[in-house]
């Protein structure tokens, strides 16, 4: 799963210009990202072989490094990019070749260790995503697109999706740690991607549950919405202000509010997102994340494999 596009575009997410592709541009990318360490755009891509549990580990036993995120099930090692180039000596003939064929640009880089002229870089075969999203779902907060998945019908079968959602519902997402995560940057992304969401009504606060809402609007709502909206304008004027006299991105973000609306690609194993699905379509999660986990289940469904965990 995954292509040279796809770290490129993982990683061109922090401009939010994750559409934009130049074959020469991407090339230079890939090995700018490798040679700085700037590794977390290589694990959305992921390859899965079969290799015996045994022989297996006993290739990993001779690596002296704990930050290996390597799983096994049902017969199949799943190996994302990053860890791939981290055992890259050590990885067995046809695994390198499975990379060369999916990753041919990638491949040649890393072999190279990175020292790769310009022009080797043009000569190089380049694998791209057929399409930005496979499928695409539209929440009342924002949207959901599966941009891939690797299904062989094991509990580490993978998935790729790109979210765009306010900030408090990536805050609760990212909470969720057994995955992949890179994001758009407000150190970098100014006003041309500044966007809000704005509730259609202003729900009221469950009794029964502390955290919880009802679905239903308050007295007023309609004024307090109206408020909200002219809390966001001044606070995008302020904002543009404040970078239009050369103030740094990253403290004027501090005044946006958290309606605001960034945009992530999330790669996550099949046992954790049904985690996910189950712990975020449940009645106490707040709204706007159960629509994104109602989503993710009518995309690639709901297969229970976490409920082989106690806790
Ligand atoms: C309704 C709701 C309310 C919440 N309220 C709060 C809150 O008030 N404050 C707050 O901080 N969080 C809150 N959370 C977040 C919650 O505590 C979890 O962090 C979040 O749901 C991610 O779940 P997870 O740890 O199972 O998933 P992941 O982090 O994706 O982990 C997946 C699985 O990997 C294993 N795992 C991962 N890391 C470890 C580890 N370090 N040790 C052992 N096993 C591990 C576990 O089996 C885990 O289920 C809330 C979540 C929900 C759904």
């Amino acid at each position: 799963m995954g292509s040279d596009h796809r770290i490129v575009r993982c990683a061109r997410v922090s401009f939010a210009r994750d559409t934009h592709a130049d074959e020469f541009r991407d090339k230079k990318l890939i090995r700018y990202l490798f040679k700085h360490k700037h590794a977390s755009p290589f694990e959305h891509n992921v390859i899965a072989f079969r290799q015996r549990k045994d022989e297996w580990l006993s290739l990993l036993s001779q690596i002296d490094n704990p930050t290996l995120q390597v799983y096994y099930s049902k017969g199949y090692v799943f190996l994302n990019l990053r860890n791939a180039i981290n055992l890259w000596g050590k990885l067995p003939d046809e695994v390198r070749e499975k990379v060369k064929e999916q990753f041919p640009a990638t491949y040649y880089i890393v072999q190279r260790k990175g020292e790769v002229s310009d022009e080797e870089l043009k000569q190089l075969s380049y694998s791209r995503d057929e399409a930005y999203v496979k499928e695409k779902i539209e929440t009342t907060s924002g949207w959901i697109g599966l941009v891939d998945k690797l299904e062989i019908g094991t509990d580490m079968d993978y998935y790729t999706f790109v979210v765009e959602c306010p900030l408090f519902v990536a805050r609760q997402w990212m909470r969720h740690r057994f995955g992949s995560y890179n994001e758009v940057s407000k150190r970098y992304v100014g006003t041309e991607f500044l966007e809000f969401y704005l509730p259609e009504y202003i729900r009221k606060q469950a009794k029964s549950n502390k955290q919880a809402s009802v679905d239903e609007a308050i007295e007023e709502s309609g004024k307090f919405i109206e408020e909200i909206r002219n809390l966001i304008e001044n606070a995008k004027d302020l904002y543009r202000r404040i970078i239009e006299r050369e103030g740094a991105k990253e403290l004027a973000r501090g005044v946006l509010p958290q309606f605001m609306k960034t945009r992530f690609y999330w790669t996550v194993p099949r046992i954790s997102l049904d985690n996910f699905i189950t712990l975020r379509t449940h009645e106490g999660a707040q709204k706007e994340i159960r629509e994104f986990a109602q989503a993710i289940k009518e995309m690639v469904g709901y297969r229970g494999t976490d409920k082989k965990n106690v806790i």
